[in-house]
């Protein structure tokens, strides 16, 4: 099971819109294996295929970890579609593999319907709510490009923005393997 090196914030790939995946493939199960091994390494509940530096349409996330989730499956979500979002407008604070030590709250829908696939390419949808709403919204944005720190403003977004130049730069401390290319990053 490879780990998987994490892009840094702004990374090309990270901010061009992925491709849907058209088929199931023995590359497409070992990438999910891998996505899996790469986040809980990096003690990760969520994880995008473009922050390991493929341009697809998926994400992977394991609210297992966490306390009051421990029932929680795994889930694959492959060419995943948010069809509907309802209900409070939940302030909540956010971090990202790719934006390490950064934490910052964001105001988002309490509520989802999500259609996709899953890991064996069959169709599924779900309802979602409360924390497993949040995880599926930060990487669905992944999937178009966007970062939780985009939809900072102001103040929060001036402090913040010395941190992410330095994690563009390379120069994040993380104890997971990110990777660390001029080139990645545009
Ligand atoms: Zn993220």
């Amino acid at each position: 099971m490879p780990i998987l090196p994490i892009y840094p914030y702004d990374a090309q790939v990270l901010r061009e819109e992925t491709k849907a995946v058209d088929a199931p493939s023995e590359e497409l199960t070992q990438l999910i294996v891998d996505m899996f091994a790469t986040m809980h390494l990096a003690n990760g509940i969520g994880l995008a295929a473009n922050q390991v530096g493929v341009g697809k349409s998926l994400f992977v996330v394991d609210l297992s970890p966490m306390e009051g989730y421990e029932e929680q499956k795994p889930l694959v979500m492959i060419n995943p579609e948010i069809t509907d979002m309802w209900g409070d407008e939940i302030n909540l604070e956010e971090g990202c593999l790719s934006v390490p030590n950064v934490r910052e709250e964001v105001v988002r829908p309490e509520k989802l319907h999500i259609r996709y696939r899953d890991a064996n390419f069959e169709p599924q949808e779900l309802e979602a709510d409360e924390f497993l709403a949040r995880v599926i919204q930060h990487e669905y944005d992944h999937l178009e490009g966007i970062f939780f720190t985009d939809y900072l403003r102001g103040f929060r977004k001036r402090l913040v923005m010395p941190v992410l130049k330095k994690i563009r730069r390379g120069e994040a401390e993380v104890d997971y393997a990110m990777a660390n290319d001029a080139a990645v990053v545009k």
